[in-house]
């Protein structure tokens, strides 16, 4: 019989090292493979050990996989993060046993037209736009090529449902519930006066829409950061991003049915 291949991603906390040993001998002892390097071809499954941030860095760094994931909680929130470490046994005992369901997640992409090219990132959570730390950044925004308003303020949050509860929320955005494939706009710090004018509440498109987010270049064409689940790229001459929902989905492992809604009150209230 072919033995399934894993593979194991740990962040580098001491708890999270320990861990990740406690894990490999018992996934070795159960009849997995556990692999040293991720094949997208070969690996069926990959246990990611730390909290979300580690789970938004496993995707970046693995290029958003589509294999399915199992998230061992040992940070502080850990919202995708599922199984506790004393939790381990029992987890290894319902994926053997197929005891388990796939909930796939969108994945935001955002594609930066510059003088010196074209260049694209992808975030689980969220793609944000800010200009220099001290000044308002103003950026004329359209869906779907028509011009929907000029924003002045810190920057502009684009999230997935997934990165709903992240940096969207702390904005004032809604938590969106994940059978709604929606891309939300959040406005960060908008300047609201006669002078400057935009929408104060984040808005909601559906799936199939594309934000255009341009320099407003009579104020100025400097630096704009670009700001994927926490990774942060700087950009000169920008003449447009575009940032819709990807077609590449995540899958992460779902053990028994924990109620979104149950979670968001675990984790929030
Ligand atoms: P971090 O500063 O270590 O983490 C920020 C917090 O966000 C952590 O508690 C993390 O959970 C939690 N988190 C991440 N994704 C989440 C999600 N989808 N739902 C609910 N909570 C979530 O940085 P990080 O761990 O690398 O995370 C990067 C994320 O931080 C970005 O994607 C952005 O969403 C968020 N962020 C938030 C703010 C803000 O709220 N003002 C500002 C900047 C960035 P764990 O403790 O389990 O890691």
């Amino acid at each position: 019989m072919n033995k399934k291949k894993v593979f194991i991603y740990s962040n580098i906390t001491e708890k999270s090292r320990l861990i990740e040993q406690d894990l490999r001998n018992k996934l070795v002892k159960s009849g997995l493979r556990v692999y040293e390097e991720f094949d997208p071809q070969e690996t069926e499954l990959i246990l990611c050990v730390g909290g979300d941030g580690t789970l938004l860095r496993l995707m970046q760094d693995l290029n958003f996989p589509e294999t399915p994931v199992v998230g061992i909680n040992t940070g502080h929130l850990g919202f995708f993060q599922e199984v506790l470490p004393d939790k381990i046994d029992d987890m290894i005992y319902q994926y053997n046993q197929g005891h388990y369901t796939l909930q796939p997640f969108s994945t935001v992409t955002g594609i930066v037209k510059t003088d010196a090219g074209e260049f694209t990132h992808t975030g689980l959570n969220e793609i944000a736009v800010k200009g220099a730390p001290t000044f308002p950044v103003h950026l004329n925004v359209s869906i779907n090529d028509s011009f929907i308003e000029r924003f002045s303020g810190d920057g502009i949050c684009v999230s997935t449902p997934a990165g709903s509860t992240a940096y969207n929320y702390s904005l004032g955005g809604s938590i969106v519930d994940p059978r709604l494939n929606v891309l939300q706009m959040a406005p960060i710090a908008p300047i609201n006066s006669t002078a400057y004018r935009s929408f104060t509440s984040s808005i909601l498109l559906p799936e199939s829409d594309t934000l255009t987010i341009q320099p407003c270049l009579e104020y100025d064409d400097d630096v704009l950061s670009v700001v994927y689940d926490g990774g942060l790229t700087e950009y000169k001459n920008v003449r447009e991003i575009k940032i819709s929902l990807s077609q590449k989905k995540v899958n992460m492992v779902r053990f028994k049915g924990q109620h979104f809604w149950d979670k968001c009150k675990s984790k929030f209230l």
